[in-house]
């Protein structure tokens, strides 16, 4: 597999000039949240357009992934495949220095060009993470677990239920348990 890290020897800075890329690249560690993520190594497809612009280099384009992870309801695995768009703007590290003088807090967010070249991951990272749920469900309407048995509700018939929940019927044990001993006093 390829890398993350495009070479811009190739896109003239002039502005407008292009530069398309197409890789296939191991996803790199932690692209995710807890429940949810990229698993790290596996294949990414990264489809971009790099144009130059003032001070930097415009990128769009998408990223396609597989993300794994458990439902937040019910602890299934999920697996899916994800395309994200990508749409980023990534600068000269002097052309950053200067907007960050100039009191543009927000160039302090964008993507760093390091000589001649340009690491797609913080771009990718922001399109594949920001897009990931807080809390993943296997399905929108997962009913999640039988708080009484603990089974997927999605995998049990419509009317299960259950009449005593273990912990009462521990409770009524006791409680038939101790009237035992009470009446045999
Ligand atoms: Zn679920
Ligand atoms: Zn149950």
């Amino acid at each position: 597999m390829e890398q993350l890290t495009v070479t811009l020897v190739d896109l003239p800075r002039a502005d407008g000039s292009r530069k398309h890329v197409d890789i296939d690249a191991p996803a790199p560690a932690n692209l995710g949240a807890e429940l949810i993520g990229v698993p790290e190594g596996t294949s990414m497809h990264v489809v971009a357009d790099l144009v130059a612009v003032e001070g930097g280099v415009y990128v769009t384009g998408t990223v396609e992934a597989t993300v794994e992870g458990q439902c937040s309801r019910c602890l299934r695995e999920i697996r899916e495949d994800v395309v994200r768009e990508i749409s980023d703007l990534a600068y000269y590290p002097a052309h950053r220095e200067k907007l960050i003088a100039q009191g543009d807090d927000d160039a302090e967010d964008h993507a760093v060009i390091s000589g001649e070249e340009l690491d797609l991951e913080p771009i990718i990272r922001d399109a594949v993470v920001l897009g990931l749920p807080f809390r993943p469900l296997c399905r929108p309407d997962c009913a999640g677990l039988c708080p009484v048995c603990g089974e997927r509700l999605d995998d049990l018939p419509a009317d299960h239920h259950h009449d005593v929940t273990p912990l009462q019927s521990d409770i009524l044990d006791q409680l038939e348990a101790q009237l035992r001993e009470d009446t045999d006093e």
